[in-house]
């Protein structure tokens, strides 16, 4: 079975089918949060999500804050102004949708959470010794997080059991977790920040099982435009052309 991993789509409609076509075929998707939030199609991208038959779907920090669940005090004053924006504009059915999805799911050996395993709404897997503390926080073999919107790898591996980290995996070539344990990061498909503009998505392959990471461009120029014509903050709009 193909499942489409993405994560942190931010209300981008544009960076989302882009990401859908180019994934094709899969049989599932498991989506890792912050559907809304930062851009301008938040009802648009929840509808898509919607229609897929096969879709998983968790709950980000920004979906939290829209819903109330965690004070938007909490966020940075551009991440404040879209969440503000975006209450005048999500209709009632699609905050519904975004009450209804869980923190954290799991599907037999995978665990997929926004944050981390640790605190799955808040926390960021940036670092080695995050990673490291985090490992014990699931029982299954992979646990995928989004939150970062930086492509990673973690895993518990060698004699040792050292927590080692592998950031350079190229886009579309198969990997393989041989490790005990792993986190994996999908990347943002709305709002990259590892200075790659392209939207990041990951494949798993459970047949071989199989990793691939993929990038795909998309119109940002587009998008830039309907942030602008929203009056979103600018710096939204800014960072899509060179993916930070
Ligand atoms: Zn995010």
């Amino acid at each position: 079975m193909r499942t489409l991993i993405i994560s942190d789509i931010h209300a981008n409609l544009t960076a989302l089918k882009a990401v859908l076509e180019a994934a094709e075929p899969f049989d599932r998707v498991w989506c890792l949060g912050d559907v809304v939030g930062y851009g301008p199609d938040p009802n648009e991208c929840i509808e898509v999500l919607r229609d897929l038959t096969n879709l998983a779907c968790i709950k980000g920090n920004h979906d939290a804050a829209i819903l109330r669940e965690i004070d938007i005090i909490t966020f940075n004053f551009e991440a404040r102004a879209s969440l503000v924006w975006l209450d005048g504009v999500l209709k009632p059915e699609n905050l519904k949708w975004l009450r209804s999805n869980p923190e954290r799911l799991v599907f037999d050996d995978v665990t997929i959470v926004h944050g981390s395993p640790r605190n799955p709404v808040w926390e960021y897997v940036m670092d080695l010794g995050t990673a490291r503390e985090n490992m014990s926080d699931f029982d299954t073999r992979i646990c995928i997080v989004g939150h970062t919107h930086i492509p990673g790898v973690y895993q518990v591996e060698g004699e040792t059991q050292e927590t080692t980290k592998n950031r350079r995996i190229a886009n579309g070539k198969a990997f393989k977790i041989s490790g005990t344990k792993a986190i994996i990061n999908p990347g943002s498909v709305g709002q990259p920040r590892d200075h790659n503009p392209r939207a990041s998505y990951l494949i798993y392959d459970d047949d071989g099982d199989e990793w691939h990471y993929h990038r795909v461009a998309y119109d940002f120029e587009a998008v830039q435009e309907r942030i602008r014509a929203a009056g979103l903050p600018e710096r939204h709009a800014n960072r899509l052309k060179d993916g930070w």
